[in-house]
């Protein structure tokens, strides 16, 4: 990896880790996770695992179905190193802390998002200057941030990824830093400080940023674990003048750099990059990013309608698509949770199918809802989830919902306010058991069983255990280490829930089928997808057949011509061995009458059989008696003499019959 991606361990700071974290749980557990640190402003150097592990220790059990800190900590990273994550976990006034990532092309050339290179700023600054105390640092993402902001971006653009342009900024960053000047500063009162460092702010800043800048330099003054540490008003200066120092060579470097930082012209020669996400063997853009360039917007509204796809194929097929460089985005997801996805206009996205999984997570294993329902609500509850727009049976082609933007997406307004209509406090109030821990020997099919009558699932879906059997050798086969564990029952559990789910409302099951989704459900039967396996499989060897056929038809075409070909040479050759035979012929027969053509014919005499024809070397015609006419020996055609002597000057053969000339 290149060491321009490596993020400092300076630059994540406790607070921005625990909330991405926390955003990684189902909502119900994300409050477990949001206990305050002390120190929550602190940068977090490389104590991802501790802090995971103090997390689970005070979750009072609930944290169980993520497995060990170690391998939540895995999904953890997973899950949250997208572009602009800080956008999602609302850390404005942090530091980014995200690792920037690399794309390749379809010409496999490496990309990088435009807006992740003010990231790579951001830890180049850390590693050349390590600025002093961290709230600097703090500071420098703040003005970052507002650069990018202010760049105008109003699409998703990347560049290539060139080494040597990294280390040229690099070596120009440490230029432009110079050295720390040594001043004195006069002693000020804290408001004339103040006023003079919001005078001094190198940016044109917003009612609403300055507010945040003044909020910012209060992190100086009134953070209250730190209260014994507030830096005297010189220091403060100080420690401002440095801060111009590190912009002023942040600016300097965004400024000669504008093909990097700044969006593409709208007639740049630049090719227009275009995502390409790949999941499994699908290939699809977002039809947002290729047709309708709409206002960007950081903070998108969170009722917006889903991002529809359209795939590579169509897209070819669509006509032509000239000067664009395409980007392959694979889709990534962690166990419990995708990795979001910027929209083209801002905002995060996911996959409907992810969402889908996600949302049912949260009512399974978060609220516990069907362990909460009695049987008599089971219809209603399922009619309503059935009719959830946002899981759109239609669709054919993957499609991304909006992410993260708790309690405001619609479908979960919609589901939540019907809930509501059933009484949702008082069937959450409801008692539900928990999931019990599992041996350290692992469980078999029958304590699955056992657990599923145990959680009272039998109750509302007397028909669970039946799919016990294929969910449990599912599981097993996901299995991490040599035993199963109780983050397994947890897997087991859930998925036996789900087929109960999808079972009951084929309008659900046909989008878990449309969106690709059905080998995620462990055990689930889905006839669709059994019908069209075998077809698909013929449908494939039909296609290498009708592809082997194609190309035969092309090589037999091509030897076809290659033919047509030869048999024109061999004629030509044939027609050529044929005059060249006669040709020997002639001169063989006529050796021994030339002598007397010679005398009988008279080269230079005048031809009186024939009026009017041309001569064969200029095309005139001549007129007998008048012109000096001579004729070809072997094929007695005739010429002006003028030509024929300038012909024989070059030439030994005849132009008409190509037989030998005497030589004169
Ligand atoms: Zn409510
Ligand atoms: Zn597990
Ligand atoms: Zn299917
Ligand atoms: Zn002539
Ligand atoms: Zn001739």
């Amino acid at each position: 990896m290149s060491k321009f991606l490596e993020v400092p361990s300076i630059a994540t700071t406790k607070n921005s880790f625990q909330v991405a974290a926390s955003y990684y749980l189902i909502e119900k557990f994300r409050p477990i996770f949001c206990y305050v640190l002390p120190d929550a402003q602190d940068p977090l150097e490389g104590k991802e695992k501790e802090l995971i592990q103090l997390m689970i220790d005070n979750s009072n059990h609930w944290l169980r179905m993520y497995g060990s800190a170690e391998e939540l900590l895995e999904n953890i990273n997973i899950y949250k190193d997208f572009s602009r994550s800080h956008e999602l976990v609302s850390l404005s006034k942090e530091t980014y802390p995200f690792r920037p990532r690399i794309f390749k092309s379809f010409q496999n050339e490496k990309y990088i998002a435009k807006s992740d290179l003010f990231v790579i700023l951001q830890n180049m600054m850390i590693e050349v200057a390590t600025p002093e105390p961290f709230e600097i640092t703090r500071m420098l993402a703040v003005y970052l941030k507002s650069r990018e902001k202010s760049a105008g971006f109003k699409s998703i653009e990347f560049v290539k990824f060139d080494e040597a342009i990294f280390e040229k900024m690099r070596e120009r960053m440490k230029v432009e830093i110079g050295e720390k000047p040594v001043l004195s500063v006069p002693r000020m009162s804290m408001e004339a400080s103040l006023e003079k460092l919001r005078r001094n702010i190198p940016l044109t800043l917003d009612n609403s940023q300055k507010e945040n800048f003044d909020n910012f330099l209060g992190i100086f003054f009134c953070i209250s674990d730190r209260e014994a540490e507030i830096p005297p008003i010189n220091t403060l200066v100080t420690y401002f003048l440095d801060y111009k120092r590190f912009t002023k060579a942040l600016g300097t470097i965004i400024d000669e750099n504008p093909d990097m930082f700044s969006p593409r012209g709208e007639d740049s020669d630049e090719p227009l990059t275009l995502r390409v996400f790949e999941d499994g063997d699908q290939k699809f853009l977002m039809k947002e990013e290729i047709f309708k360039p709409t206002e960007f917007d950081f903070f998108r509204n969170p009722n917006t309608i889903p991002l529809d796809t359209i795939t590579m194929k169509e897209l070819l097929e669509s006509g032509e698509i000239r000067n664009v460089e395409f980007i392959r985005y694979p889709i990534t997801r962690a166990k419990h949770r995708a990795t979001p996805i910027r929209g083209p206009a801002g905002g995060l996205f996911i996959l409907a199918i992810d969402c889908f999984f996600e949302y049912l997570r949260n009512l399974i294993h978060g609220e516990q809802i069907l362990q909460k329902l009695k049987p008599t609500d089971l219809p209603k509850f399922l009619q309503k989830l059935n009719e959830c727009d946002e899981f759109n049976c239609r669709e054919e082609n993957p499609y991304f919902i909006q992410t993260d933007r708790p309690r405001a997406i619609t479908y979960m307004d919609n589901l939540h306010d019907y809930l509501h209509g059933l009484k949702w406090q008082d069937i959450l109030k409801r008692p539900a058991k928990k999931v019990r821990n599992v041996e350290p020997s692992g469980f078999t099919v029958q304590d699955l069983k056992n657990e599923l009558e145990h959680l009272g699932l039998t109750t509302i879906f007397p028909e669970i255990q039946d799919y016990a059997e294929a969910v449990y050798s599912e599981v097993e086969k996901h299995k991490k280490e040599r035993f199963l564990r109780t983050c397994d029952v947890f897997d087991a559990i859930e998925h036996c829930q789900l087929n109960c789910v999808l079972e009951r409302l084929p309008k659900l099951k046909k989008f878990v089928h449309n969106q690709k989704g059905c080998h995620r459900v462990h055990g689930m039967k889905c006839e669709k997808c059994d019908a069209e396996k075998p077809e698909n499989e013929k449908d494939q060897k039909l296609k290498i057949l009708e592809k082997e056929l194609a190309d035969l038809k092309i090589a037999h075409q091509k030897i076809l011509e290659e033919n047509q070909e030869l048999q024109q040479k061999l004629l030509r050759l044939s027609v050529k061995n044929e005059t060249n035979e006669v040709q020997i012929k002639q001169p063989a027969e006529k050796l021994t009458q030339s002598k007397l053509s010679i005398d009988d014919v008279n080269y230079s005499n005048a031809c009186t059989s024939q009026q009017n024809v041309q001569c064969l070397i200029c095309e005139k015609s001549m007129e007998s008696g008048v012109d000096q006419i001579i004729r070809c020996p072997l094929c007695k055609r005739r010429f002006y003499e003028k030509c024929a002597i300038n012909w024989i000057k070059d030439h030994q053969q005849c132009p008409v019959c190509n037989g030998d000339l005497p030589i004169f």
